[in-house]
């Protein structure tokens, strides 16, 4: 079946173009999908143009968009097996992980199914003081949007985008990572199925430059919403300014996980692990930065070590594994490299900074858990996004010093601190420039909640309703019911 779903029709790629795609925990070949190019890419947002310019999406009563979100939350649980399946087998993470996605994914389609009957689309009328007057402030759809997600969680991603966009009433043009295109194949697949009419989804597969940079410098886009790295997102926010369409950006992170010496520390420790070292630290909101009290230091690293050092890796289907490989080999490269890079600044390495030396992991593309002690804010290491299982750990004395610490980054996407002092947990929280703050925890997160960052972790924001905001124009309707003339020229009589 081809791959490409461009205006209702499932289709291969103008040239002929296909993409291997391989596992990350073997190398072994677990699809072949077809590659799409400029023109396709092309074709797409024509075809999405068409179908909001002249099709019944936009004007569809809201309710009735939320109840095709509401089936198509239904179907994901119906194939949450294959799907999930899918999922771990181009990303390599745990089918654990990958059915707890799904889950989640079904969760965002009904909160944006329960906002399009909860009144979230009702606009407002205006006093305005003048009795002939009819004043109202209405939300539309924005138009036609441009969705570009990573790999690390594709299917979650792209509902963060989806469902949002759809329940606004816009028509998109889909364009997953080219590591990761399955899941979006089968969500597709369960939009159609769901009801959707033709043209609203459209999903090109393929490289960044050429199938996903149309989506930005296209004039006939009218937002990009784009989920991935700094440099990435750049060249996108650049991209876009040549037709000023709406930009929305979800990028990396460099997260301070902060521990002061009263809090509970067999939880700290726990949850210093979860916070780095999930998904082999493949995650945005990662808590790559250990900020510790200089007074628990030694005690809480030798034990964070120890339990580091016995994580156990392995593939999508191997119950014993508690983490997984990285998404490829050139990414494994970039994580040796920051950790060399480290070393030569003066970290100590307390464990791991190397692959794993068992021979039933060497077809994957596996990193050990890496803690590198004794950094500096200022290190690279510590300021770039490595998006792998290195811990940094950096040491302070007091609060001012651990709030100046934890925000001397360019990133702000997400941090945690862990105190029994309520009120020191809520004053840390207040000061730190982060789109996402947990006390006493690390990486929940609800569909009702508004996620994103501060600073260079991107701009706009993603779920809760601020989430569907980013999808819809806001209009003043001015009506007069008893025009006069103003005779504000005075005129000929
Ligand atoms: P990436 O920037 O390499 O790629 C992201 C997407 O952009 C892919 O689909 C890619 O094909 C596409 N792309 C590449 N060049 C493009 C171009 N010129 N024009 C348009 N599209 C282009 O990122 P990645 O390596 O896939 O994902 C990892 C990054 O994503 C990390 O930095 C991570 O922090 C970030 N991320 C952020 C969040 C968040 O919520 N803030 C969530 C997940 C991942």
């Amino acid at each position: 079946m081809a791959d490409l779903l461009i205006g209702g029709q499932w289709m291969g790629a103008q040239s002929g173009a296909t993409r291997p795609i391989r596992c990350p925990a073997d190398g072994r070949l677990v699809a072949t999908v077809d590659e799409a190019g400029r023109t396709d890419a092309e074709a797409a947002i024509h075809a999405a143009r068409a179908t909001f310019d002249n099709g019944a999406w936009p004007q569809t009563p809201a309710p009735e968009r939320g109840a095709v979100l509401w089936r198509v939350a239904d179907l994901l649980l119906e194939h949450k097996d294959d799907v999930a399946r899918a999922e771990s087998l181009d990303t390599g993470k745990r089918l654990v992980e990958s059915e707890y996605d799904v889950d989640d994914v079904a969760a965002v389609f009904r909160h944006y199914a329960g906002l399009t009957v909860s009144g979230a689309d009702a606009g407002r009328v205006i006093d305005t003081g003048q009795p002939d007057v009819v004043s109202r402030v209405v939300r539309e759809p924005v138009g036609v949007c441009g969705l570009i997600t990573p790999w690390n969680y594709p299917l979650l991603q792209t509902s963060w985008k989806v469902a949002p966009c759809l329940a606004a009433g816009n028509t998109f043009v889909l364009k997953p990572s080219e590591l990761t295109p399955s899941s979006a194949i089968w969500l597709m697949r369960l939009l159609v199925e769901a009801g959707l009419p033709d043209g609203v989804a459209n999903l090109v597969l393929g490289a960044g430059p050429e199938a996903g940079a149309p989506l930005s410098e296209h004039h006939d886009v009218d937002l990009v919403s784009f989920t991935g790295g700094v440099v990435t997102g750049r060249s996108v926010m650049a991209a876009a300014a040549a037709t000023v369409k709406k930009v929305a950006l979800e990028l990396g992170g460099k997260n301070p996980n902060i521990v002061f010496a009263d809090a509970d520390r067999e939880t700290a420790l726990d949850m210093a692990l979860t916070a780095v070292f999930l998904h082999s630290g493949q995650v945005c909101s990662a808590g790559a930065r250990l900020v510790i009290a200089e007074s628990i230091h030694d005690e809480f690293v030798d034990e964070l070590v120890a339990r580091a050092e016995a994580i156990r890796l392995g593939g999508p289907f191997d119950e014993q594994a508690e983490t997984g490989p990285l998404i490829s080999a050139a990414h494994r490269d970039k994580i040796a490299a920051y950790v060399a890079d480290g070393l030569a600044e003066g970290a100590v390495l307390r464990c791991g900074g190397s692959t794993p030396d068992d021979p039933q992991l060497a077809d994957g593309y596996y990193y050990l858990p890496t803690v590198l002690d004794g950094c500096a804010s200022a290190m690279r290491v510590v300021q770039e996004e490595s998006f792998g299982p290195i811990l940094t750990v950096e040491t302070f004395t007091d609060e001012d010093d651990a709030v100046r610490l934890a925000n001397d980054s360019r990133y702000g996407l997400a941090g945690a601190v862990w105190t029994a002092d309520s009120g020191r947990g809520q004053r840390v929280a207040a000061r730190l420039r982060m789109g996402t703050v947990w006390i006493n925890d690390y990486h929940p997160y609800v569909p009702h909640a508004e996620w994103g960052g501060y600073k260079q972790s991107g701009t706009g924001r993603e779920l809760g309703l601020a989430g569907l905001e980013e999808y819809r124009e806001t209009k003043h309707i001015w009506q007069h019911i008893a025009p006069q003339p103003q005779g504000w020229f005075g005129g000929r009589k």
